[in-house]
């Protein structure tokens, strides 16, 4: 229950929950957060909020709180706790001395999408310039980093190309593989206010998502697709278009690399793309999606949303590639009410990948083997720089287990929780020498940290966040940090324990030396973020007050350039033994891996993870709404209540990953994108049985 007092101030800050990035006013008694209102003039919600935004904030002062760092020299000892200046010099002497005896690529570190932009730039930095190498990664990798390659490969910029207010103007919504309603709640919403004003919706998804059920559809198409088949579906569509003279040829013939155009053409024209030959791999009737294909490129304005549907596949950058060519052939980019546009997970994955996270590109996604972009960070930076890409997260894992890989620092991500294929994970973390853990809880890779660095949670630090339209909002101090830092101060301290200086006072300066070093940035400061509320990048000389529709003249690339995506089947595959296909979201009350959700009253609306199955497949189980079943597939074992929904389609079952418990990732397999690693958590071959109660 929360308490709510009469407020005496308030302070207005950008929700840390997921990619729609809304606008809050804190409203503050005393030093009591004692309500969050959805403020009325923040440019992505425009005064809407959902129940976690709104209600989900207790967290910040829950008793789990981390509050004191804490070090122990092996995993088998207990803590012990340590002042800030022992903790950050402990890890520093550590780190150190592993790179003395194993050398600079010994070590790495972790960025979070939780994190702000300047926090996420600062970790690149330090591991760039203090540990001299780039293994730096972010959890993106596990999410949208397909979306960061299909889209700069054939647009020519990884980000979405629209503000969240264009779907008001699209007069087709394609929805790919994400769930509006309940992970983006609030642009949710406003999709559904277009749907019931008459837009047409096609949804292409292995579940019947709640946005179908929207009251007073005018035209709704479910394309219930088989999971891991979505790149023979985009190829389909792509068939449609193009043998039915429904592509956009003044706009391919304007702003599309005509010789790539032509290729992708004489591929996508094959009969073997064609909806009914890939009916037999989809599951869905090709008479569906012709009629989609002629819907969404007919419409007038066909718009394409989608999520981790599409990234979390051995595709998943493929599948990226194939949205682009669709919304290219049917001209349906560069204007208000179209667009290719990634709905984000969390708050701030657009920023922590245009922050240079990633082991091959700087801030502003400029490659580290650029010698003229290098050598701009190398002049501001005042060292060397390495032009190698370094290891991302999963070849981290494999280079620990191997033993050439010995630290890791990793702020706010659980990685033993949320990446796939949990014993290998555990195993990799197992092998440190030393793990250095920055978070606000003690989370489940902390178990195997040596040196644990309390962390702030975004009510308690100055910052900001991008979301998923390419918005930099502010993030406002509200209370002070409970262990005494914020995360920014943390990064600084341990750089300049190594060796390595920053002086920065406040997370103003950082962005003032992003702006300075990253192209797109260059128009961005915190006085601009005061003056016009928020800023879309890019923000520079050309936009000075932003961009909120991308490619209106041109591309990045100058041209569009069409990509060939051939549909290669996923390696998981049901047999005998692993007869069923296991796919993973989320529910609207619990955020990710519940770590913040599960410590606030959201936990009472959804206190347990399920497994939804359909009832013909129950029926021959013998299993009843509630049993509990066992869930083996070829990595692992887990356990979960049954719910039967005839929302699945026969073969098909799903659950969320919001408690640790459930071990969703204890069955998710090696599988990953071929150009991205991005993992395939959404294809696992399972099989399903009743068991007794756990
Ligand atoms: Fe926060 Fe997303 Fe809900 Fe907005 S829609 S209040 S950003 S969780």
């Amino acid at each position: 229950v929360i308490d709510h007092g009469v407020p005496d101030r308030s302070v207005v800050t950008t929700c840390a929950y997921c990619g729609v990035g809304c606008s809050f006013e804190a409203q503050m008694k005393g030093d009591k957060l004692v309500r969050m209102v959805p403020y009325k003039g923040g440019d992505a919600n425009h005064g809407h909020s959902c129940v976690k935004g709104r209600f989900a904030f207790g967290y910040a002062t829950h008793p789990d709180r981390l509050t004191t760092p804490m070090i122990r020299e092996s995993i088998d000892q207990p803590w012990r706790e340590a002042s800030w200046e022992e903790a950050i010099g402990f890890a520093a002497s550590r780190l150190k001395a592993i790179q003395a005896e194993h050398g600079r690529e010994s070590i790495g570190g972790i960025t979070s999408s939780r994190c702000t932009n300047e926090e996420t730039y600062l970790v690149q930095k330090l591991i760039r310039a203090a540990f001299g190498n780039n293994n730096t990664d972010t959890c993106a990798r596990v999410c949208h980093s397909p979306t960061g390659y299909g889209l700069k490969t054939t647009l020519g910029e990884s980000a979405g190309t629209q503000t969240f207010d264009s779907v008001m103007k699209a007069d087709a919504i394609i929805v790919i593989g994400a769930n509006p309603t309940d992970a983006h709640p609030v642009f949710g919403s406003m999709m559904r206010k277009r749907l019931r004003q008459g837009a047409k919706l096609i949804v292409a998804d292995p579940r019947r998502i709640d946005l179908l059920k929207t009251p007073h559809l005018n035209e709704a198409q479910h394309l219930p697709l088989r999971p891991g088949t979505n790149v023979a579906l985009i190829n389909a569509l792509g068939h449609v278009v193009i043998t039915e003279g429904l592509e956009d040829q003044a706009f391919v013939a304007k702003r599309c690399d005509t010789q790539a155009y032509q290729s992708w053409r004489t591929f996508i024209a094959d009969p073997r793309h064609s909806p009914e030959a890939s009916e037999a791999i989809t599951g869905v009737a090709a008479a569906a999606v012709r009629q989609a294909a002629r819907t969404y490129a007919t419409a007038g304005n066909g718009a394409i949303y989608y999520g981790l549907g599409v990234t979390e596949h051995s595709q998943g950058s493929t599948m990226v590639m194939g949205i682009a060519n669709l919304a290219m052939a049917t001209g349906n980019i560069g204007r208000e009410g179209v667009g290719v546009n990634p709905l984000r997970g969390q708050n701030n994955v657009q920023g922590s990948c245009d922050m240079g996270s990633f082991p091959h590109e700087l801030p502003g996604y400029q490659h580290v083997a650029d010698p003229i972009a290098r050598g701009r960070f190398e002049a501001a930076w005042g060292v060397q720089l390495d032009d190698e890409p370094g290891l991302r997260i999963p070849n981290m894992f494999d280079a620990a287990i191997e033993g050439t890989f010995k630290a890791l620092y990793v702020q706010g991500e659980d990685i033993a929780q949320s990446d796939p294929n949990t014993q290998h994970v555990e195993a990799a973390l197992r092998s440190l020498d030393c793990l250095i853990v920055q978070d606000i809880f003690l989370n489940e890779t902390a178990k195997f940290a040596h040196v644990l660095l309390p962390g702030s949670s975004f009510l308690e630090k100055n910052g900001t966040f991008t979301n998923a339209e390419r918005r930099i909002n502010r993030v406002r101090k509200v209370m002070p940090p409970v262990a005494g830092k914020q995360d920014w101060e943390i990064t600084q301290d341990l750089a300049n324990a190594l060796g390595y200086p920053m002086n920065y006072v406040h997370p103003s300066e950082i962005m003032d030396e992003i702006a300075s070093l990253t192209p797109s940035f260059t128009g961005v400061s915190y006085a601009k973020l005061e003056e016009y509320g928020s800023l879309q990048w890019p923000c520079n000389d050309e936009h000075p007050q932003g961009m909120p529709t991308m490619h209106e003249i041109n591309f990045p690339i100058g041209l569009g350039r069409f990509a060939i995506t051939e549909y290669v089947a996923t390696e998981e595959r049901t047999n005998r033994r692993f007869p069923l296909l296991l796919t993973t979201g989320r529910i609207l009350s619990q955020y990710n891996v519940g770590a913040q959700t599960r410590r606030t009253d959201n936990q009472h609306w959804h206190n347990e993870d399920v497994l939804e199955l359909h009832p013909s497949d129950a029926e021959v189980r013998g299993v009843r709404d509630g049993d509990w079943l066992g869930i083996t597939s070829r990595s692992g074992q887990t356990v979960l209540r049954a719910r039967l929904s005839e929302r699945m389609q026969p073969g098909v079952v799903y659950t969320t990953f919001h408690h640790p418990g459930s071990g969703a990732n204890v069955i998710t397999t090696d599988n990953s994108d071929w150009a991205t690693n991005c993992p395939e958590y959404k294809v696992t071959a399972v099989q399903v049985e009743r068991v007794s109660q756990p």
